[in-house]
């Protein structure tokens, strides 16, 4: 059976915490460094960036998880975990910097601060071959937006024209994987569609082998 962390310094962890459970991994809340021993996959979930990357500093767990990244190591970033995830967010702020995605924060403004949309994404039919072509409903908090990514970086999800705040659309990326890393801009642990945990299951399981 896998072990998956949940990076436990604030923000959203219990409710992916919840979701892995009730898929039968084993889910286990990482605060320190020893708590990262024997995992098979890691997600940074949502919250505040500026004091997810300042606790992740002061907690010795930036430098370990950013050499395990660099290993192979799958880690799952959703929305302030994206941002976390991204090695350029335009300013200065404590990241793991382990994507080659450049990300701008809170990229839709006060206005629309928080949105729900259906999001394409084909690459799902692997994990659920029966709702194939079926949209995936995003939740959106005050989120990140990928607006560029390098060449290892698979696009896995765009937004639709009506909720973009960009004209071309490869400035409108709301999920991105590049190797065993993923990331994504809402929370799909809000939701009770789960195709994105079992998404990054799946790349936890093939890392293993
Ligand atoms: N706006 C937050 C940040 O910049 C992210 C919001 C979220 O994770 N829901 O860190």
């Amino acid at each position: 059976m896998s072990v998956i962390g949940v990076l436990a310094l604030q923000g959203d962890f219990q409710e992916h915490k919840e979701v892995l459970e009730s898929l039968g991994v084993e889910a286990r809340e990482v605060r320190l460094p020893q708590d990262l021993e024997g995992l098979d996959g890691m997600i940074i979930p949502g919250g505040e960036s500026t004091t997810i990357g300042r606790l992740m500093v002061e907690y010795g767990l930036r430098e370990p998880l950013r050499h395990m990244a660099g290993e192979g190591f799958p880690i799952w970033g959703t929305c302030a975990g994206m941002i976390l995830m991204a090695k350029d967010i335009g300013h200065d702020q404590l990241l793991l910097g382990c994507m080659d995605l450049v990300v701008e924060r809170n990229a839709f403004g006060r206005q629309v601060d928080s949105f729900e949309t259906e999001l394409e994404v084909p690459q799902l039919e692997a994990v659920s071959p029966k709702e194939k072509g079926k949209k995936i409903h995003a939740v959106f908090i005050r989120a990140p937006l990928i607006t560029s990514v390098g060449k290892g970086v698979e696009v896995l999800a765009r937004l639709p024209e009506k909720n973009a705040p960009r004209h071309a659309e490869d400035h409108n990326i709301v999920a991105a994987r590049q190797g065993n890393l993923l990331a994504t801009a809402f929370h799909p642990e809000l939701t009770g569609d789960h195709r994105f945990h079992h998404y990054f299951l799946d790349i936890v399981h093939q890392a293993k082998r």
